[in-house]
């Protein structure tokens, strides 16, 4: 099929798709603040309501603060793409620290994907949770032989198994010959992000958490034990505090600022191409994405089988989102050729945050806990620090982790990540 004019259907909307199953709370909702509390978390996404959720259970007076709607973060934004996923393989991470650092840190990722599972299932979140599978496609000839390897290694040391599809097999997977074949994990999980998320809210909120919209916090002063929370609409005084903002991070803590880079994402959402047109192209209904370090995306989009989610340009500071539209309806193009005529029912972007080395962080400083930089796979990994941060503040086991390692800063780096563009665009050279 030919390719058509305006990417943008007529009703496009700018705001991320799950917003129409799981709105984000309107502004009247806003609840008074309290004077006190044990435990102030700043950020209302995945991470900040995991540990409220966990620590009111464990008794904790808790209050989340959200400089907007709860929720407006990634964690209402991304794909759900529920996996184990992290910017360093296995084998570099053998090459370069041996195998036990190895296990250590893939051990904690698979902790993270069935911290998902079992958070769905205990607090019953109806959100399309579904182990369906995922297809990670390769690139290039060279690219499908490092990826039998680095898969075939984590089969070897860590008994995860794996399917390598060919180039001449994948169509049972996806329909293009775009690719030239791919590794199929079965045991992978996709989920609704916007239902996930707003499950999280209200079960943090029946076990007695406080969470609070539109109440950006300016600075926390003090220590531990006794800190103030200035925010702008007044001030809290906690035993214990907690920074989950990811790459939304502001100025309220500079020496976080300086250590997480925000990157903006852009996804989509197709108007609807009729379930049959969407089973032709996805016929196993896996989530989908390539193997670079840039990567496109795309699955059915969860409870919805007549549309897909097509996502990519990651790093790009282009915000003007019609003009992402176009180039991301081009790369969709480049995979299905026969998707000319599709055009978005919706496109947005979200932010997601990276580090330095290309890890997740927990950790504390300063007497103030984190968890941030999940280089894109905050879905399991926010899920597994959330409930990491309340064990820390209970007291109770289970609170380490491997990644706890110092968080670095780059000299001249103060929060504006002015060369996230030049190093995707190198990144890119490197993926080809
Ligand atoms: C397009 C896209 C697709 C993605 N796909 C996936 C995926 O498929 N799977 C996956 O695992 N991950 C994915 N990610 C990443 C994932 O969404 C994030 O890692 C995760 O949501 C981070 O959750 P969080 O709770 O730590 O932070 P967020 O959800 O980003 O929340 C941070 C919150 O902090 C608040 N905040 C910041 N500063 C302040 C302040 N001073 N005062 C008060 N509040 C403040 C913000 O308002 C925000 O709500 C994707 C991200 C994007 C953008």
């Amino acid at each position: 099929m030919a390719y058509g004019s305006s990417a943008l259907s007529d009703q496009c909307s700018f705001e991320p798709f799950w917003w129409s199953a799981a709105p984000l709370e309107a502004r009247e909702a806003i609840e008074e603040l309290p004077s006190s509390a044990d435990v102030a978390i700043v950020g209302a996404g995945i991470t900040g309501l995991v540990a409220a959720l966990h620590l009111a259970r464990g008794g904790r007076k808790v209050v989340v603060l959200d400089a907007g709607p709860p929720g407006h973060g990634a964690s209402t934004r991304n794909a759900g793409y529920v996996g184990r996923t992290l910017k360093h393989g296995f084998g570099e991470l053998i090459d370069a620290h041996g195998l036990d650092f190895a296990r250590a840190i893939y051990g904690e990722l698979m902790e993270a994907f069935r911290a998902v599972k079992a958070t769905v299932s205990e607090e019953k979140i109806e959100c399309h949770y579904r182990q369906q599978g995922r297809f990670l496609m390769a690139t290039s000839p060279a690219m499908y032989e490092a990826m039998t390897r680095e898969f075939s290694l984590r089969e070897r040391h860590l008994g995860e198994p794996f399917s390598a599809v060919s180039r001449a097999e994948q169509a049972r997977e996806i329909a293009t010959r775009h690719y030239f074949g791919g590794v199929r994990i079965d045991d992978h999980a996709g989920l609704h992000p916007g239902l996930y998320h707003r499950g999280l809210l209200m079960a943090a909120r029946k076990v007695g958490a406080t969470v609070i919209g539109h109440a950006s916090v300016h600075r926390i002063a003090g220590e531990a034990g006794a800190f103030q929370v200035v925010t702008r609409r007044g001030r809290i005084s906690a035993r214990d505090a907690i920074f989950a903002t990811n790459g939304y991070g502001d100025g309220a803590w500079p020496w976080l600022r300086r250590r997480v880079m925000p990157f903006d994402a852009y996804q989509t959402v197709s108007a609807p191409l009729g379930e049959a047109r969407v089973r032709d192209l996805m016929p196993a209904d896996r989530t989908y994405i390539d193997w670079n370090f840039n990567v496109d995306w795309m699955r059915r989009v969860p409870g919805e089988p007549t549309r897909i989610v097509f996502g990519g340009l990651t790093g790009s500071r282009d915000q003007d989102l019609p003009i992402m539209a176009e180039r991301l309806r081009l790369r969709l193009f480049r995979i299905f050729p026969d998707l000319g005529d599709l055009r978005f029912d919706a496109i947005w972007t979200g932010k997601c945050g990276g580090t330095f080395d290309l890890y997740p962080h927990i950790g504390r400083h300063d007497g103030i806990h984190f968890a941030v930089g999940y280089c894109f796979a905050g879905v399991p990994m926010g899920t597994l620090f959330g409930i990491k941060l309340a064990r820390r503040i209970l007291g109770a086991s289970g609170g380490e982790s491997a990644f706890e390692r110092p968080l670095p800063t780059m000299p001249f780096y103060w929060g504006n990540p002015w060369f996230v563009p030049a190093a995707i665009r190198w990144m890119g050279r490197h993926d080809r």
